[in-house]
């Protein structure tokens, strides 16, 4: 078994220099345009051409049960996201600088789950571009340039953001400003995870003063998705979100992935550990798949940035994005998805932790709502099992169902389907996981 540190993108892509399968022409044009940049998921990559709801088609008509991506949110293709986004791309569509009823209206509504104190928000494109933004308005208004992260931690893809992103950097460690802490779970941490991440974040502190930067913020994953999904107990954020405080820092919660409703219990991913960030990202599902992200801000934050550098973004808090992201929480209202997502995912969870009863080959089963995490190792030794994990999603490939992984190793099952799913579908998963399990065991 190798644990090397490869991400599970890197270890289960197609392989362009393998020349393997690259007798399809589209992937032939592939991998002509992009060259270097282009990832594919899988070996052997599939075309998809339609999707609808939870589930995605190919170009040979089958159809796969989408488990990997937490975008389209709501359910692929959402009638009621494609009407808005159609109606207000007919009617009008400019930048923010003129006033605009659709966005303010999105923008009372989004405020509405939201801390009071979290008054402002800056419309943006992307997570990276959103989470960017928060770490200069942290710099400037703290006086402080430290960061601290998880040690597996993805933030986004801008210069800035790439340095406090561990996970993507492939051979580099992150520059001396940014201390990385362990992932909070019982690894890391024993049985007392809020304790323990606490003092990491006191060392971290400490480490950033010796070096001169002082510390600017904390900025968190609240479900720390790439380290491996981290969600429990609840509240072991509190801690270390009040050292931070102390410390003159900032806490940044990073909703891209946990946000609207993922998590069942709460609509943001930080309402489960009941702290209040100084202010909070989000991106991915916010448009069911149109790109819409946002920085959500105390307002004296962004005053004392805003009086030394202007912000502006295109493409960001346009019309038609308001008209998107405003559909999305329309459908999570009216289709009780957030409620969905904490009774589907109790169920997912029970039904694997069943499974896992009889199958040492399953570690750690965390998460909540509908993102859970599936630890898969090694049954003699309980070490991360990075190879069963590409096994695994391999053979649900083959049974119908996309699936990713995540952590340090990639041996973490990252369970993320649409928050729409039903129990047909769970048990659709759970079908296709027990009987690749059961292949792979042979
Ligand atoms: N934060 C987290 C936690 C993410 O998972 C991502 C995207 N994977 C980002 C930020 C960046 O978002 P985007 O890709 O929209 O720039």
């Amino acid at each position: 078994m190798s644990n090397n540190k490869r991400g599970i993108l890197d270890m289960n892509a197609f392989d362009a220099s393998s020349q393997e399968s690259i007798a399809s022409p589209l992937l032939k044009r592939r991998t002509d345009n992009i060259g270097a940049a282009s990832v594919l998921f899988y070996k052997k990559p599939i075309e998809m051409v339609s999707a609808r709801g939870c589930w995605m088609t190919d170009v040979a008509g089958e159809r796969y049960l989408d488990f990997y991506n937490n975008v389209p949110s709501v359910g692929h293709c959402h009638p009621h996201v494609t009407a808005a986004i159609t109606q207000q791309l007919e009617t009008l569509n400019t930048n923010s600088r003129y006033l605009s009823e659709i966005t303010e209206s999105y923008l009372e509504k989004l405020k509405s789950t939201l801390p009071p104190e979290l008054k402002n928000v800056v419309m943006t494109c992307s997570g990276s571009e959103a989470n960017d933004l928060a770490m200069r308005i942290a710099k400037t208004n703290t006086g402080s340039q430290g960061f601290i992260v998880t040690a597996t931690a993805y933030h986004g893809n801008t210069e800035y953001v790439t340095q406090v992103s561990p996970s993507a950097l492939k051979h580099g460690v992150c520059p001396d400003y940014v201390v990385t802490i362990p992932e909070p779970g019982s690894a890391a941490y024993g049985d007392d995870i809020e304790a323990g991440f606490n003092q990491a974040v006191s060392g971290a502190i400490a480490l950033l003063t010796d070096r001169g930067y002082g510390v600017a913020a904390l900025l968190c994953d609240s479900i720390f998705s790439s380290d491996g999904v981290f969600s429990d107990p609840a509240g072991f954020l509190k801690s270390a979100v009040d050292t931070v405080h102390r410390a003159g820092g900032l806490y940044i919660a990073d909703e891209v992935q946990p946000g609207f409703g993922r998590t069942g219990d709460c609509f943001w991913g930080f309402q489960r550990h009941g702290v209040v960030p100084d202010m909070v990202t989000m991106g991915k599902p916010m448009g069911n798949g149109f790109p819409v992200a946002a920085l959500v801000v105390k307002p004296d934050l962004l005053q004392n940035f805003c009086d030394d550098v202007g912000y502006f973004n295109t493409f960001g808090g346009t019309p038609v994005a308001a008209a998107a992201a405003m559909a999305v929480m329309e459908v999570i209202e009216q289709e009780g998805l957030q409620q969905n997502a904490k009774t589907i995912g109790l169920y997912l969870r029970q039904q694997l932790t069943l499974l896992s009863k009889t199958d040492k080959r399953i570690g750690e089963i965390r998460g909540a709502g509908l993102f859970i995490g599936l630890d898969l190792c090694d049954p003699g030794t309980g070490e991360p099992a990075a190879q069963l994990a590409i096994q695994v999603i391999n053979g649900l490939r083959d049974e119908k169902v996309l699936i990713g992984a995540a952590g340090p190793y990639g041996h973490t099952l990252k369970i993320r389907p649409p928050l729409c799913l039903n129990q047909k579908e769970a048990d659709f998963f759970i079908d296709a996981i027990k009987k690749v399990l059961e292949r792979l065991a042979n």
